[in-house]
């Protein structure tokens, strides 16, 4: 099947859905439509293009195939008919993966809900493959654990190497970064993540570093600049560290980090802002290289 006969037979799927429509008139007179769907939520997609009673009940091929048009990008279905095989081929890949108003609301927000024109094509072609590629491949996170492997060692080390920025859909995230996972809301450093390979197919992904509590993957991270504080900040931190864990400690303590086993004076200590903290927190002479805290510094 080329890809016009596909699109043309995705206008008669729709046509089918729309015909399962049965009616429900509430008590108050409100209309409510329901489908029994199997290839588009029809009632969804109605909702989300603002389809008045009278339209929704207007079912025919001409109407399904003008929202098979809107949903891919195009004005009317003669545009769509006339496109480009570039463009059908787009039009094509979409309608695949397109099912309810919520598939249309990804790919707007991640395209900037754009003109599908001869020129853009091929480069949104490419994307939407990378896009849906992606989407794919983190959906092992959600497998049953008994279905994926926790690589280690010079696997895990391997699979973390071939991780470029390239895999970050905006380009800034770096196996260096400090992180924030929006999925369990919880910050650490990027090289601290699992990878998971899928133990039937050869796909690995990088996922949080609480996996399997929690399912998040990359593309949940948010990257984080943690900032090391100076001057007053810097002074009233260590000053409260003091008072509130370490009461036996002052300015001129030796301390003897448990982290990276060096040895420094209190007063030498970082302090660093987090951006997922309300205050700033005391860290290791040597952090970013040590992530040690205040926690991990004992009196010599
Ligand atoms: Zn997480
Ligand atoms: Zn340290």
């Amino acid at each position: 099947m080329n890809h016009i006969e596909f699109i043309r037979k995705q206008a008669k799927n729709f046509l089918k859905d729309w015909q399962t429509q049965t009616k429900t008139v509430e008590s108050d007179g409100y209309i409510s439509y329901h489908y029994d769907w199997k290839f588009y939520d029809v009632g969804d997609l109605f909702f989300y293009f603002e389809l008045d009673d009278k339209d929704e009940q207007n079912y025919s091929l001409g109407h399904a195939q003008h929202y098979i048009a809107q949903m891919v990008g195009f004005k009317k279905w003669d545009d769509l008919t006339n496109a480009s095989e570039k463009e059908l081929e787009l039009a094509e890949f979409l309608l695949r993966h397109f099912k309810d108003a919520q598939d249309l609301q990804q790919w707007e927000e991640v395209t900037g809900d754009p003109h599908i024109t001869p020129d853009n094509a091929e480069e949104l072609l490419d994307y939407a493959q990378y896009f849906y590629g992606l989407q794919e491949i983190q959906s092992i996170a959600y497998l049953p654990v008994d279905e994926v492997t926790i690589l280690s060692g010079k696997q895990k080390a391997n699979e973390m190497k071939q991780f470029d920025a390239e895999h970050a859909p905006n380009r800034s995230m770096r196996k260096d970064s400090y992180i924030f996972c929006t999925r369990c809301n919880k910050a650490y450093n990027f090289n601290q993540s699992k990878v998971i390979k899928s133990n039937t197919k050869n796909i690995t992904m990088v996922v949080c570093k609480n996996y399997p509590d929690c399912r998040g993957t990359y593309l949940d991270y948010k990257v984080l600049s943690p900032t090391i504080m100076y001057k007053e900040s810097r002074q009233a931190a260590l000053e409260k560290g003091i008072h509130s864990f370490k009461t036996h400690f002052t300015m001129d303590t030796k301390v003897h980090c448990i982290h990276c086993g060096k040895e420094y004076l209190y007063r030498e200590a970082n302090v660093v802002q987090f951006p997922d903290n309300d205050e700033p927190l005391v860290y290791c002479k040597h952090y970013p290289e040590c992530n040690g805290s205040l926690i991990d510094m004992m009196e010599v």
